[in-house]
């Protein structure tokens, strides 16, 4: 293929745009790949979906080479099935929600578990079709707070999504095994330096669970790793360490192993484990009068109050039932903990303090009033809690949590060695979802011995538009984009200089041959632009190989130039075709 430069729809410029923080977003707007639509909305240019598109076929021949299926689901959807789920409520001011004539709610998907579930609930009925993996790439909708960087944190965005279907844990660990394998061999093709942490399970409400980090300064995720080869997201370590004390008397927050789902018992347990009194043992009884605020049952049991963000009060009443009589709730974004200490001393509840918000109840309760110390909350993952919170140190009244604090130097969980820091941006996300959508959507087949089972679930995210801007990010140099050969838009950008009509013939030529050698080709064949200008765009796009047709044409020679190196050599017109191969 030949995209000549004369006719391409292609500005570059050479300004930064206003609005770009990042290097990558600068480069591909200057470049002409992208165009900004909306906040975190972009429109792809002619060489932007070129480099699109070689990123969407590395990741689709790597899902196909284990087997995976590739289907396409609308990104309109409708409500019910992720009502079913929760997640309508769960996602919070995340989804973007419309309504059709007739008042029927819908959503744009923000991820497909509750579609491809259906799907397979619709078409298979027996073990013997498992098991399943099936993906799609395809634009996802998430109203981001903070759309940044161009493409790489979007509010429509390309997502390779795929979900495998098992019979039993066994399986899953097998599918996951696969997945995790075939996202090794497309970070490596795409050129990352990149790490693979352990990541909490966040709005998927799964258990294990993996991320990609590419490793980058300005990455908005911060990783942990030990010489020993551990390796985790800071929201998901849990360092046993002795509480320290900070210069107010208050313990550091940290996170502690609970059962999953917290109860007062649970709670006063933790309580006794990490801040055992000296004269006696903290009780249900002392939680309930001096800390707790309860939902009362009609049978007198009692539930933590909930208190949080929109849409958390609609999942309690619907866990809770009606017969709750819902004492004093207050919204969390209604508890003015500043205006109002007596708040920020009886409170519990959910789904507010984490990244997210979305993985489930959680509680908090200060003990303060008792012993003037920690709070106890449930972190951001099942079975996880953190502990000695304190409003305003480690969270806010928004729901903003400081992850518990891993310092460097913190030994590693699994003592292979003190922990080290660094920045990275989440390429892709694996997780073993288990049977939470199975059980939801009630998908179920018949095992080897007739009996109804619920099939169990993977899902495996990779951000293909995040990708491109990963990589220019990783890939740039003063002068502009310096793309690996895969991605690159074209393989050879071949500048034709000069005046001469002898050097445009000559260029022609050549550049038809390489098309005929099955080389995408971006030929300067502008005629009134000066070299000047040419070597600045060339430099700016950031093909991995240039070719000069010029001056050195009376001597038989082009000149070629390696982007990455800025290496040059002079090739003689006759071999330059199998130079270039
Ligand atoms: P993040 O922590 O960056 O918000 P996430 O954990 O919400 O990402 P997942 O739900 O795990 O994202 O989605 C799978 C992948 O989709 C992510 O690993 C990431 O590469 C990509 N992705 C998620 N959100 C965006 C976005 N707003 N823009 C571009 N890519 C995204
Ligand atoms: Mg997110
Ligand atoms: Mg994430
Ligand atoms: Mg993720």
């Amino acid at each position: 293929m030949i995209l000549r430069m004369s006719s391409l729809f292609l500005r570059t410029l050479r300004e930064d745009p206003a609005d770009a923080e990042v290097p990558s977003h600068r480069l591909l707007v200057r470049a002409g790949y992208i165009r900004r639509a909306a906040p975190g909305i972009y429109t792809w240019l002619p060489l932007g979906l070129k480099v699109l598109r070689n990123v969407e076929t590395i990741v689709r021949e790597e899902m196909d080479a284990i087997g995976a299926q590739e289907l396409t689901f609308p990104a309109l959807l409708p409500r019910e099935p992720y009502e079913a789920t929760g997640r309508w409520t769960e996602y919070g001011p995340n989804l973007f929600r419309l309504t059709d004539r007739k008042g029927a709610d819908y959503l744009l998907g923000p991820t497909h578990e509750e579609m491809f579930t259906l799907v397979v609930k619709d078409l298979y009925s027996s073990y013997k079709d498992l098991p399943l993996s099936i993906y799609q790439i395809q634009n996802k909708y998430r109203d981001e707070a903070r759309p940044r960087a161009g493409v790489l944190r979007g509010r429509e965005f390309v997502m390779k999504d795929s979900y495998s279907f098992d019979i039993d844990q066994d399986g899953l660990q097998a599918s996951y095994d696969l997945h995790r394998q075939a996202y090794i061999n497309i970070f490596n093709r795409l050129g990352f330096e990149y790490v693979i942490v352990k990541a909490m399970s966040g709005a998927m409400g799964g258990s294990a669970s993996e991320e990609f980090l590419a490793i980058a300064e300005n990455g908005e995720d911060t990783f942990v790793r030990s010489p020993g080869g551990y390796a985790a997201n800071v929201e998901a370590v849990v360092v046993p360490q002795a509480a320290p004390v900070d210069a107010s008397g208050v313990p550091a927050a940290e996170v502690v192993d609970t059962p999953d789902t917290p109860t007062i018992d649970t709670l006063v347990d933790a309580l006794n484990a990490k801040h055992a009194r000296a004269d006696r043992p903290w009780t249900a009884a002392d939680t309930l009068k001096n800390v707790l605020v309860m939902l009362v049952h009609p049978d007198g049991k009692r539930e933590p109050l909930a208190i949080g963000v929109p849409g958390d009060r609609a999942i309690d009443e619907k866990r809770l039932g009606a017969q709750v009589e819902p004492a004093e709730v207050v919204p969390f974004e209604e508890a003015d903990f500043a205006k109002n200490p007596a708040l920020a001393k009886g409170y519990i509840g959910p789904g507010v303090l984490g990244k997210d918000n979305t993985s489930g109840i959680r509680y908090l309760l200060d003990p303060r009033i008792a012993e003037g110390s920690a709070w106890v909350t449930g972190a951001d993952k099942t079975g996880f809690h953190v502990i000695n919170l304190v409003y305003g140190r480690d969270f806010t009244a928004d729901g903003t949590i400081q992850a518990a604090e891993v310092r460097d130097g913190d030994e590693a969980p699994d003592g292979s060695g003190p922990l080290s820091s660094a920045r990275g941006i989440e390429m892709g996300h694996i997780f073993q979802l288990g049977k939470k959508y199975a059980e939801a959507l009630d998908l179920k087949v018949l095992d080897q011995n007739g009996k109804l089972v619920t099939v169990t679930m993977g899902s495996y995210g990779v951000g293909v538009t995040r990708a491109v801007a990963a990589i220019a990010e990783g890939n740039h140099d003063e002068f502009g984009l310096v793309w690996p050969r895969e991605i690159a838009p074209a393989d050879v950008h071949l500048v034709a200089t000069g005046k001469d009509a002898e050097v445009f013939e000559k260029a022609a030529a050549i550049a038809a041959e390489l098309e005929a050698r099955g080389l995408t080709v971006l030929y300067d064949d502008r005629e009134k632009v000066s070299p000047g200008v040419k070597f600045k765009d060339a430099e700016l796009i950031g093909v991995p190989t240039i070719a000069v047709v010029g001056k050195g044409l009376t001597d038989g020679v082009i000149e070629v130039k390696d982007r990455r190196s800025g290496e040059r050599s002079n090739v003689p017109v006759a071999d330059l075709v199998d130079h270039l191969l």
